[in-house]
């Protein structure tokens, strides 16, 4: 199993008609109309929230960035500390459950490799490294694969930023982004031809879903926050689209107050959170959110000494019922059905899905298999490829209740 991640690939940028790749697998195998990100719309809650089926909340990552109180620490993703740093990283990922049931894992850039989550490393991962060509990761992942069967991988991962860097540059519409889109598939691309290379075309279940999706911003649909309140008034963990702010002590009631004459901005203090974010109950969410409307950004005047902080083209952290938040999935191999296109369903899902392909007993999960098992080849039977003797199937929790009618 490859899981493959094209970060910021919203799902119409399937539709463009510069995906050869992604159009075969898909039609070689199924795909979902869409993928529903989490709350917020960022990298890390998502990627998380995919190799773990829990909501943020649940699994500790509630943002790019954040504060746990917990730990008296911040979380940074540009934190080399941090991100390393086991005490932020909950609930389980996949390459957990399977490095724990005797099954390697490689998980090449994921967030969350780095870290021993649950005292346990999977055999294979690197630290991340923004420049290493994306060709260089193929290379990287099939040489995992080339591993005698001892030590060879049975879960891998690989990840490219192309798509999400030019979204945020140029804009989802943009001709760059286009190009980028070409780039991604290209990526694709070059790892099919690796696994066909290697007689592994039909062995491998192959799975492409992005974190989110992108949306146009622009300079003239900024909320400048220092219009509305003192900045020495609060601390920021986040700032754009979701504020995540921590007033100073006593000020609590004049900062959500003051925010809330902000047009274009909705305001929450943390317990009033609607439940469909999912966030509500975690210490670690800030205890003022404020999230823009979409298209509009956040900002903050710099101080003396700072950058002052370009506004870009494109942008996500949005709601995420929105359909420009929404990512792919895309998914072909042994382990699922040809030509099946289904309707949309959450990230949440994710998990369950790969433990069953991967013959893995799953861990808790806010996710349940039956929201995806249309997809499967096999969908009843216990068809893992690499099921392990005498492993018995336990079931999965059940599937979350507070969700809204649609999506599944
Ligand atoms: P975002 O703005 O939420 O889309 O974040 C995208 C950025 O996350 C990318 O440009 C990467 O630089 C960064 N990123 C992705 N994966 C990792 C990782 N495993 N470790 C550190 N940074 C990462
Ligand atoms: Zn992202
Ligand atoms: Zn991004």
């Amino acid at each position: 199993m490859i899981l493959v991640s094209l970060d910021g690939f919203r799902s119409d940028y399937l539709d463009r008609g510069v995906t050869p790749t992604l159009t075969r697998l898909a039609r070689e195998g199924a795909r979902a109309e869409a993928m529903v990100p989490v709350f917020p719309t960022k990298t890390f809650p998502n990627h998380y929230t995919i190799v773990t089926g829990r909501w943020p909340a649940n699994h500790g990552i509630v943002g790019n960035e954040f504060t746990a109180p917990e730990l008296g620490a911040r979380f940074g993703m540009a934190d080399r500390g941090a991100v390393r740093d086991a005490r932020f990283w909950g609930a389980e990922p996949i390459w957990v459950t399977a490095e724990r049931q005797g099954v390697r894992t490689a998980p090449l850039f994921w967030p969350g490799s780095e870290a021993a989550v649950g005292g346990v490393r999977p055999s294979y991962a690197l630290p991340y490294d923004h420049d290493l060509p994306d060709s260089a990761r193929v290379r990287q992942v099939l040489q995992w694969l080339d591993r005698p069967p001892p030590k060879r991988p049975a879960f891998l991962t690989l990840y490219t930023s192309v798509v999400d860097a030019a979204g945020h540059d140029f804009g989802p519409d943009a001709p760059e982004t286009r190009v980028a889109i070409a780039q991604a598939d290209s990526m694709v691309g070059l790892l099919a031809a690796g696994l066909a290379a290697r007689g592994l075309e039909d062995k491998v279940n192959l799975v492409i879903v992005s974190d989110h999706g992108m949306t146009a911003t622009a300079p003239d649909r900024v909320i400048e926050l220092d219009t509305y309140l003192d900045r020495s008034a609060f601390e920021v963990d986040a700032i754009s689209p979701v504020l995540m702010a921590h007033p100073r002590p006593g000020l609590e009631d004049s900062v959500y107050r003051s925010l809330r004459a902000a047009p274009h901005l909705t305001v929450y203090r943390r317990a009033d959170l609607p439940a469909r974010y999912h966030l509500a109950g975690s210490p670690r969410v800030a205890p003022i959110v404020a999230l823009a409307d979409e298209g509009w950004v956040i900002r903050r005047r710099p101080l003396p000494g700072e950058e002052p902080w370009e506004v870009g083209y494109g942008d996500h952290g949005y709601d995420d019922s929105l359909a420009s938040m929404r990512a792919i999935f895309v998914a072909r191999g042994p382990g699922f059905r040809r030509g099946l296109v289904v309707p949309r369903f959450r990230n949440i899902h994710v998990y369950p899905l790969l433990a069953e392909l991967l013959g893995l007993r799953p861990a808790e999960t806010d996710g349940s298999l039956d929201s995806v098992r249309a997809m499967l080849a096999h969908p009843s039977a216990t068809s893992g490829s690499v099921r392990r003797r005498g492993s018995a199937r336990a079931a999965t929790a059940p599937a979350s209740s507070s969700e809204a009618p649609a999506p599944r």
